[in-house]
C-alpha cells in the first residue's frame, strides 16, 4: 500500500508553463520558445525540453514555424490555472488583508492547490469576483461581461483624464512603487507632461506627480 499525499495530477513545472503561454497569447501576442524563455526566465534549451513534454502529453502543438498552439486541454488547463492565480490575490488580499504588491507572488504557491472544489467555495466566498487586485480579468467568471474599451497610458495625450484600469503585476518593485505612488486600478489620473525625449511620462494622482518611464506606461492599461 502506497503511503503519503495523492500525487497532483498535473506537475506544476507544466501549469506553470501553461500559465505563461496563456498570459501571452491573452495580450494578443503569438509564442514562440525564446519569448516563453524570456517571460519565465530560463533557458530556450530549458524550455524546448519541457516544450516536448507539454507536447507528449497533448497539451500544446508547435508549428513548422516554432510557433505554440494550444490543444483543447492546454486551453483548458492553462485557463484554469490563470483562474486559479487570480482567484488566490483576491483571497489574498481581500480576505487575508495581505499587502496589494505581495498578493501575485504569493498566489504563484497558491494557484496549484487550489482544487476544483475549493475553486468554488472560493469564489462564491469572494463573491465572483471578475478582475484580480491588479486589474486582469478572471477567466470563467468575467464572461459574459463587457470589459471597458482601454488603452496603454502611453497613448493619452497630454491633459487627459483618465482611470486606470489595470497595472502590470509581474515585478515587486515596480508594483511597491505603485502602491507608493496611487498607481492601482479605479485610480483617476491627469496626464501633466508627455516627454519622448526623455522617455517619460508624468501624471497627477491623489494631488501629486508621478513620472514613469515610457516602457512602463505602454503596460499599464487606461480606460479609453
Ligand atoms: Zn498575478
Amino acid at each position: 500500500m502506497l503511503l503519503g499525499e495523492p500525487k497532483p495530477e498535473i506537475s506544476v513545472v507544466v501549469e506553470n508553463y501553461l500559465q505563461a503561454i496563456y498570459k501571452l497569447k491573452e495580450r494578443g501576442e503569438r509564442v514562440f520558445p525564446t519569448r516563453l524563455a524570456e517571460v519565465m526566465d530560463v533557458s530556450v534549451a530549458t524550455v524546448a525540453g519541457t516544450l516536448k513534454r507539454l507536447g507528449k502529453q497533448g497539451m500544446i502543438q508547435v508549428s513548422e514555424s516554432k510557433e505554440i498552439h494550444f490543444t483543447d486541454r492546454g486551453n483548458e488547463v492553462g485557463e484554469s490555472v490563470v483562474r486559479r492565480h487570480r482567484l488566490a490575490e483576491c483571497m489574498l488580499t481581500q480576505l487575508l488583508g495581505v499587502e496589494w504588491p505581495r498578493a501575485h507572488m504569493e498566489a504563484h504557491r497558491l494557484e496549484h492547490a487550489i482544487s476544483p472544489y475549493v475553486e468554488t467555495k472560493l469564489a462564491a466566498s469572494l463573491g465572483y469576483p471578475t478582475v484580480n487586485p491588479f486589474g486582469a480579468p478572471i477567466p470563467g467568471y468575467s464572461d459574459g461581461i463587457e470589459p471597458p474599451a482601454v488603452k496603454p497610458l502611453s497613448e493619452t495625450g497630454q491633459g487627459d483624464t483618465t482611470v486606470v484600469e489595470q497595472v502590470p503585476e509581474e515585478d515587486p518593485q515596480l508594483l511597491e512603487f505603485f502602491d507608493e505612488t496611487g498607481v492601482r486600478p479605479g485610480a483617476g489620473v491627469e496626464v501633466r507632461e508627455i516627454a519622448p525625449y526623455k522617455g517619460t511620462i508624468t501624471l497627477l494622482v491623489n494631488g501629486s506627480d508621478v513620472v514613469l518611464g515610457t516602457e512602463v506606461a505602454a503596460m499599464v492599461m487606461v480606460r479609453s
